[in-house]
């Protein structure tokens, strides 16, 4: 199914409260993510990978590196 039929067949205020609910389950998961990274010494977040667009790009070790695409270059 693509994005758009699902879209059309749920009620705007059905989307409402979907969209509320991803909101506060990425707010939640970026606070973790973040008190994660804070325990790792040397590692810390950037910013989207540019490539895939899938993940924050890490860094550590001076070097960047997106662990989803596997994209990365030294600082
Ligand atoms: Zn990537």
């Amino acid at each position: 199914m693509d994005g758009q039929t699902m879209a059309e067949s749920l009620s705007e205020q059905e989307l409402a409260k979907r969209v509320l609910r991803a909101e506060q389950r990425l707010d939640c998961m970026e606070t973790t993510l973040a008190a994660v990274t804070d325990e790792i010494d040397g590692v810390s977040l950037s910013s989207r990978c540019s490539k895939c667009e899938k993940s924050l790009l890490l860094i550590k070790d001076g070097i960047l590196y997106c662990p989803n695409c596997g994209d990365g270059h030294s600082l």
